[in-house]
């Protein structure tokens, strides 16, 4: 396939892009030399500066910016006329909550083939195939989709952010289109933000104190807290652990919760499973700390101990302190 213009739907918060559209920019940037197209980036809001600056820092070609308020719904037809004009072969939408919300949307008005929560795209000669896991991540299927455009959603973490280009530039093209009455059906009255939503943002985290089953309990999870606040990170876990009511959801690692790639992940108590495993493989080191020496963990840690958390977890805590004194 040659020719391919593949664009980044880019989601702003507070004017700064989140960094799950950084991440797919940059893989927009590879697919797009890999078959002489270009790699854009789309930006809907009123102040889309830093955005657009950040998108060509990460690869973009050229920027298609509309000033307008970001919603989903007149989101997904500003993103219909462009591709009507533009004519992309691949949009990449962050698996984010409005990010599934609009690739729906949009997929459902340009009539096109969407392929959701991936983990790779590739284009080949015989054409774009999308790569997403499947039977709990034991097994990984391919999609193909025949025609143009196509959309793919990714979730944060997927693809590893390497370091912008600084100074980079390219062509902004900027479009004014009018969405008709009728096409926002939803109003929004407010925004009030969930402080532990918040607190879970364990997708930006560079170290991630992580609990599982073995933990035993919510109370367990404070010496998890502990460790995580000593270290300046974050306290993620496993499905058993949030399906026990130990931990919110939003704190869930794993092919159901959030990938992750912090620069260390500490698990705790977890045993390795494969739907977990999928969500940790971007960490740069992995510890693991389990009881049982066959723990599958084990096999994708780069270091292992074979001990009780409840020892290791305070002991580790203790000796964070006393080295930042
Ligand atoms: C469709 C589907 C999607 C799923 N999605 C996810 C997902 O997104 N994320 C996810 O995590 N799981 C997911 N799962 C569940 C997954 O298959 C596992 O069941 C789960 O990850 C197990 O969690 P765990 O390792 O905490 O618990 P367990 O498998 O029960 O392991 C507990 C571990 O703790 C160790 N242990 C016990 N006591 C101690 C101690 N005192 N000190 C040290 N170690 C101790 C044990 O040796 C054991 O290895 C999914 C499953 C399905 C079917």
């Amino acid at each position: 396939m040659s020719n391919q213009n593949i664009w980044v739907f880019f989601e702003l918060s507070d004017g700064r892009p989140k960094k799950v559209c950084l991440e797919m920019m940059q893989k927009a940037k590879a697919l797009a030399e890999g078959c002489s197209g270009k790699a854009a980036a789309v930006i809907i809001d009123p102040e889309p500066e830093e955005a657009c600056k950040a998108a060509f820092e990460n690869g973009a070609d050229q920027v298609l910016i509309v000033r307008q308020k970001f919603f989903f719904e007149s989101a997904a037809y500003i993103l219909e006329k462009l591709a009507e004009k533009y004519s992309p072969t691949i949009i990449l939408i962050g698996a984010t909550t409005e990010g599934r919300d609009l690739a729906a949307s949009a997929s459902a008005r340009l009539h096109c083939g969407i392929a959701s929560e991936c983990t790779d795209v590739v284009i080949t000669g015989s054409g774009v195939f999308w790569i997403r896991p499947s039977y709990d991540g034991r097994l990984n299927t391919n999609i193909g989709i025949e025609e143009s455009p196509m959309i793919g959603t990714f979730k944060p973490g997927i693809f590893k952010l390497e370091d912008p280009s600084a100074g980079r530039s390219g062509e902004t093209i900027e479009e004014a289109i009018e969405v008709p009455a009728g096409v926002l059906l939803t109003q929004l009255l407010g925004f009030t933000p969930d402080d532990e939503l918040t607190k879970a943002n364990i997708e930006d985290a560079e170290i991630i104190v992580a609990g599982g089953r073995g933990v035993g309990s919510r109370e367990g999870f404070g010496q998890l807290y502990e460790l995580a606040a000593a270290l300046g990170g974050s306290v993620g876990a496993s499905r058993a652990a949030v399906d026990e009511g130990w931990i919110a959801k939003d704190y869930q690692i794993g092919i159901t919760g959030k990938t992750v790639s912090p620069r260390l992940y500490i698990g705790f108590g977890i045993s390795g499973a494969l739907p977990h495993v999928n969500g940790i493989k971007e960490a740069d080191i992995i510890v693991a700390v389990n009881t049982d020496p066959n723990a599958p963990i084990f096999g994708v840690a780069n270091y292992g101990i074979v001990a009780d958390l409840n020892v290791i977890c305070p002991a580790l805590t203790k000796k964070v302190r006393e080295m930042k004194g």
